[in-house]
């Protein structure tokens, strides 16, 4: 199928926009979990939930988008395809299909991956009352990671350090300290919070809200930003030895990789989203995974990351380059191009109709 660039917007309120629309017009029953705060033009921010099916329904696929923010131009457009599709028009009975678009409205908005608070969401979802993983590596490279300015001889002086770091631990050492979160430097890149932040408590109350009854849930997060342009990995952050992984196994066949033990492009992360999940839906079957999308080479990731970092440190939207670093990060997340946008729409197309057999079955 073609043509999936019409599904996809220029900024969070056309998107919102385009979303709702949808949502309305395949007779969805909708919820809108508004943000405090607004977006660049004064827009409201929420996180906007479109269901399909019985409140009571016993299995449920959810599908997320934007938990990364500015990751949300990607899942967005798929979520907003598969509406005017009408990927939800005919359910199994007793099931249920739960669209929630943009659960980090304010990183998606403000072309940020974290959030208000400079929060990694996907990091944030740990227990707050206990010690907070250690990521040493990130200690050692906090200066690195987070240069003081970008120009051209300090971004080559990072880049000499971490690739130093690289060849004397390994590739996957560097990776993990650069991207499994920290907490212990709340202005530096890949902060994972000191308490449970607005999307994270919206989320819990989504859940609670609307899979009280379920007895399985399955649940595609929609993420973009690792691997090669286009690719598609589906990411189980529970070993290869549990149920969830073999479930996986079972609907996805073998694109699926755990982050336990290195199969996948993610590092073993704490604190993402199907923690939040396991916590809310004990005693139920739960079958939560990422779907990444491939945009660019991790190294020019990297470098929009930390661009972005810095600017937020340094006047934010006030400051000169915003704009143009805003087109960094987006660019960095974000393929721009009717290629991509086709492929990634019929890969996350099969993936959710696979769920939905799945859970079916
Ligand atoms: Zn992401």
């Amino acid at each position: 199928m073609t043509g999936a660039a019409e599904h996809f917007s220029r900024s969070y309120g056309e998107a919102r926009q385009k979303f709702l629309a949808a949502a309305e017009a395949a007779g969805a029953a909708i919820r809108h979990y508004v943000h405090p705060l607004k977006g660049p033009s004064g827009e409201e921010l929420a996180t906007d939930v479109a269901r399909f099916g019985p409140l009571d329904a016993a299995r449920i696929l959810g599908i997320g988008s934007g938990t990364h923010g500015v990751e949300g131009y990607c899942g967005s457009g798929i979520q907003t395809a598969l509406l005017r599709e009408g990927f939800a028009a005919e359910l199994p009975p007793d099931m249920a299909v739960l669209f929630i678009h943009a659960i980090n409205p304010y990183g998606f908005a403000w072309d940020r991956r974290v959030n208000e608070d400079n929060v990694d969401l996907n990091r944030n979802f740990l227990d707050h009352t206990k010690p907070y993983p250690a990521n040493p590596g990130y200690e050692e490279l906090a200066d690195a990671i987070n240069p003081p300015d970008l120009s051209p001889g300090t971004m080559a002086k990072c880049r000499a350090r971490m690739k130093e770091y690289a060849a004397e631990h390994g590739p996957r050492a560097m990776q993990h300290a650069l991207s499994a979160g920290q907490y212990t430097h709340p202005k530096g890149v890949q902060f994972g919070g000191h308490g449970p932040v607005w999307s994270n408590r919206t989320l819990r109350a989504i859940i609670r809200a609307e899979m009280a009854a379920a007895r399985r849930v399955g649940f595609v997060d929609l993420h973009s930003g690792l691997g090669a342009r286009g690719a598609a990995e589906i990411i189980c952050t529970e070993p290869e030895t549990s149920d969830a992984y073999r479930r996986m196994v079972d609907w996805w066949g073998p694109s699926v990789r755990s982050t336990v033990g290195g199969g996948s492009i993610s590092s073993d992360v704490p604190g993402s989203i199907p923690v939040c999940f396991a916590d809310e839906l004990k005693g139920r079957e739960v079958t939560s995974c990422g779907l990444e999308f491939g945009t660019v080479p991790i190294a020019e990731v990297t470098v929009a990351l930390q661009s972005d970092n810095w600017l937020h440190q340094n006047g934010g939207h006030d400051n000169p380059q915003a704009a143009e670093i805003g087109k960094l990060i987006r660019d960095a997340f974000y393929v721009d191009a009717d290629d991509w946008k086709d492929e990634v729409t019929a890969t996350a197309r099969q993936t959710c109709a696979r769920a939905l057999a799945g859970l079916s079955a």
